[in-house]
């Protein structure tokens, strides 16, 4: 089985503070980590290649400074590593990161494809899904459990008060969430091997996309303003009988003509 994993490297958003006259993030000084929900794609795909043998590829398009989570990755154990990074792609919004990310998976080949549920900065979750629909294979959110069978895999997904279970068939996305398990670290061997590999880095013309379809052109989302939001008003505190309490509270309610 070749399991293709997609990465995102992001500013540890603990130390990210906004610039509040040009709402843009102030990013120098930030350390960059692989996005945590990643790291549980990782987990399953080293797993898997415990399990069955499979061959396990990890992939991230960004700058050049993202192959530092590529070598992190190896040094858990991945096997082998692609940057994809042109001057092209910068500006892209979800649909044409997720468009050269198809691309990728298009040319290198696949069986199954894992992503991050969310990226901690970005945080819009859309990229895995229009991953597989630019592909047209099945894809399923928040996986919490995954069980493999054959051409098949039965996945737990976490809904907001239980959890839904679904069944689909290879090849397949699977947007891999926190609950799924417990990312291991480098070990050893892998961490001084993973200085020896070669990471490939692939560029637009090797994807076969045309510069209009990625970048600013290629993204209809437009960001209008960035900012933090600010602390709220002090709230009203009223100290009444749960009696008087509950009649407060209604009566405040129709005044904002919320019953
Ligand atoms: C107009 C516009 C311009 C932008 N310009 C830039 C820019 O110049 N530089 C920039 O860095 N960002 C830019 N962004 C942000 C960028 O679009 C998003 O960060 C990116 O599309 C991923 O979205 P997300 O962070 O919400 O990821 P999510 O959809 O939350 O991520 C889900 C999962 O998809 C995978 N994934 C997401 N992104 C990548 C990736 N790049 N490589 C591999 N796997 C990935 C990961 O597995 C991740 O866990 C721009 C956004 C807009 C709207």
């Amino acid at each position: 089985m070749k399991i293709l994993v997609f990465i995102k490297q992001v500013p540890n958003t603990h130390e990210v503070r906004v610039d509040p006259k040009t709402g843009t993030l102030i990013r120098e000084g930030v350390p960059s980590i692989i996005n945590p929900e990643d790291k549980n794609a990782l987990e399953l795909a080293l797993q898997l290649k415990e399990q069955i043998k499979a061959h396990t590829i990890v992939a991230t398009m960004g700058p050049s400074q993202a192959e530092w989570s590529l070598r992190e990755s190896l040094a858990m154990g991945i096997d082998e590593a692609y940057l994809i990074s042109d001057t092209a792609f910068a500006g892209s919004d979800t649909l044409a990161t997720s468009l050269v990310l198809a691309a990728f998976a298009k040319k290198i080949g696949f069986d199954l494809i894992l992503t991050g549920r969310q990226a901690i900065d970005g945080d819009t979750a859309q990229v895995g899904p229009e991953i597989a629909e630019h592909l047209q294979i099945p894809h399923v959110t928040y996986v919490e459990k995954a069980e493999f069978s054959g051409d098949f895999v039965k996945v737990q997904r976490a809904l907001e008060d239980g959890y839904e279970i679904v069944k689909t068939k290879l090849p397949c996305l699977l947007a891999c969430s926190k609950d799924l398990n417990i990312p291991r670290y480098m070990n050893m061997n892998d961490l001084f091997g993973c200085f020896k590999k070669t990471i490939q880095t692939l560029k637009l013309s090797d994807l076969f996309l045309k510069r209009e379809d990625v970048g600013l052109t290629g993204s209809p989302t437009k960001v209008r303003k960035t900012f933090t939001k600010g602390p709220r008003k002090e709230g009203k505190k009223i100290e009444l009988n749960p009696h008087e309490s509950a009649e407060q509270i209604f009566i405040e309610l129709q005044n904002r003509q919320l019953v």
